[in-house]
């Protein structure tokens, strides 16, 4: 695990979502790594937050309620955090219930996927790590694979079962871009596209998605991530200068033995761009 060090956390995720550790966990690491300004993103799900937020003040932290939208453009799965979001608003609460309805099919989907591949047991594997039932995600398959010896790490099984166009994936249309920027927007929230490194658009099409991200009402993307290489930090730098982003910065953090960033764990961003929290933390 790499570890400088950076106050402002805006991406990390819970036993809510595909994280390891509970909400109080995640705050208190972020709290000994000397974050200042914390979110908890989790995918597709606010009800860690409560108990987040709660660790978080009383440990001295500025909480920022947070979510991880999973949601699709262009064919291809984008992920749109939400961060300053009212986790009370209907609107949202029934955008990502209607998300999470879809994934334990998914997930039953996806162990066929494995048996056919050769993997047992796959669901039952993936289902005793979800410790949120309502979430079933691909991490949680993954750390079954790991588990059973099919694969050595992480990045294996997802090369060889789980990527984006592997074998043992299956792809869901879980929310169009328009519903998750406006489900964000409806809780108040800004909008902010997650690691965008990851996505696999070409020059065009990343910047159609870029533009149609603004017309929608999106604000932010995330310059420093868990995700990104350093060129990929200074490549996404650029794109926020151009596309008047504001600048977000997040680890990614799921579990101490993943993730390769830790909470805090990012350098600074560059001085010139104005970060998504400029006006929510006076002092990073
Ligand atoms: P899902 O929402 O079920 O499609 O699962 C997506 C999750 O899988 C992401 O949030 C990551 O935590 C994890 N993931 C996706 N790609 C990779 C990768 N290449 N290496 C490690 N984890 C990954
Ligand atoms: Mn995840
Ligand atoms: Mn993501
Ligand atoms: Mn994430």
């Amino acid at each position: 695990m790499v570890t400088t060090s950076n106050p402002v956390d805006l991406h990390s995720h819970s036993t809510y979502s595909d994280g390891v550790l509970d909400p109080i966990d995640v705050a208190k690491r972020a709290a000994h790594n000397q974050v200042k300004l914390w979110s908890l993103t989790d995918h597709d799900e606010v009800s860690g937050l409560d108990e987040a937020e709660k660790t978080a003040t009383d440990l001295g932290m500025t909480f920022i309620p947070g979510v991880e939208i999973s949601s699709s453009w262009g064919g291809k799965t984008v992920h749109i955090v939400g961060l300053g979001i009212d986790r009370h608003n209907q609107q949202l609460i029934d955008g990502l219930a209607r998300i999470r309805n879809q994934r334990l099919g998914r997930g039953k989907k996806i162990a066929a996927k494995l048996e056919q591949l050769g993997v047992e047991n796959a669901y039952e594997g993936a289902i005793k790590y979800a410790s949120n039932p309502r979430l079933v995600s691909r991490t949680h398959f993954a750390r079954y694979l790991l588990e059973a010896g099919y694969c050595e790490n992480m990045q294996e099984v997802f090369n060889r079962y789980l990527g984006d166009d592997k074998p043992g994936n299956v792809r869901i249309h879980w929310s169009t871009l328009e519903e998750a920027v406006s489900w964000i927007l409806a809780a108040g929230g800004r909008a902010v596209i997650a690691h965008p490194g990851r996505y696999t658009f070409n020059k065009m099409q990343a910047d159609a998605f870029f533009d149609e991200f603004i017309q929608l009402g999106g604000t932010a993307i995330e310059v420093l991530t868990g995700s990104h290489r350093p060129e990929q930090c200074n490549y996404y730098a650029d794109v926020a200068r151009k596309y008047g982003f504001l600048a977000s910065t997040g680890s990614d953090f799921h579990a101490p033995k993943e993730s390769r960033i830790d909470l805090g764990g990012l350098p600074p961003l560059p001085d010139d761009l104005t970060p998504v929290w400029h006006d929510w933390f006076e002092s990073a």
